[in-house]
């Protein structure tokens, strides 16, 4: 038994010799097919278990590519996306908290991220970032 378990670590180390293996965009993966299928599991819509197989098929591809530059890049760029997502979803709720006493809006400009209190009338605000100004009724 012990020399059968043996034999398959010796057979997958000769295997995965070259090959990518796992990096954080493959556990996000991993994670994410997780949870499609949990999600599937409950509501049972057929289109959620493709989406859960095709989290799957990139990640095989992935964990045994031999392109490492390739898939360094996407993971360099998953994480970049990584940090994006949890600040964003911070943003909308911090945004959705503060809705009636803070007013948020992009600057026409640059596309920051604004606010200003409520209940001041009409208010000329200059963009830190850009310089742009504009007028908002609070
Ligand atoms: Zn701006």
């Amino acid at each position: 038994m012990l020399e059968f378990l043996n034999n398959i670590r010796i057979k997958y180390s000769e295997f995965m010799v070259g090959r990518y293996g796992m990096d954080k965009l493959n556990w996000a993966l991993l994670a994410a097919a997780i949870v499609i299928h949990i999600i599937y599991r409950i509501f049972g819509f057929f289109v959620i278990r493709v989406l859960s197989w095709i989290a799957v098929v990139i990640l095989i591809v992935r964990f045994i590519s031999r392109d490492h530059g390739s898939r360094t890049k996407e993971n360099i760029w998953w994480e970049g996306k990584s940090t994006e997502i949890p600040a964003a979803i911070a943003s909308a709720d911090r945004s959705w908290r503060d809705r009636k006493t803070t007013l948020y809006f992009n600057c026409e400009g640059c596309k920051t991220k604004l606010s200003v209190p409520r209940g001041k009338g009409q208010v000329r605000v200059v963009c830190p970032n850009c310089g742009q100004e504009m007028f908002k009724n609070t």
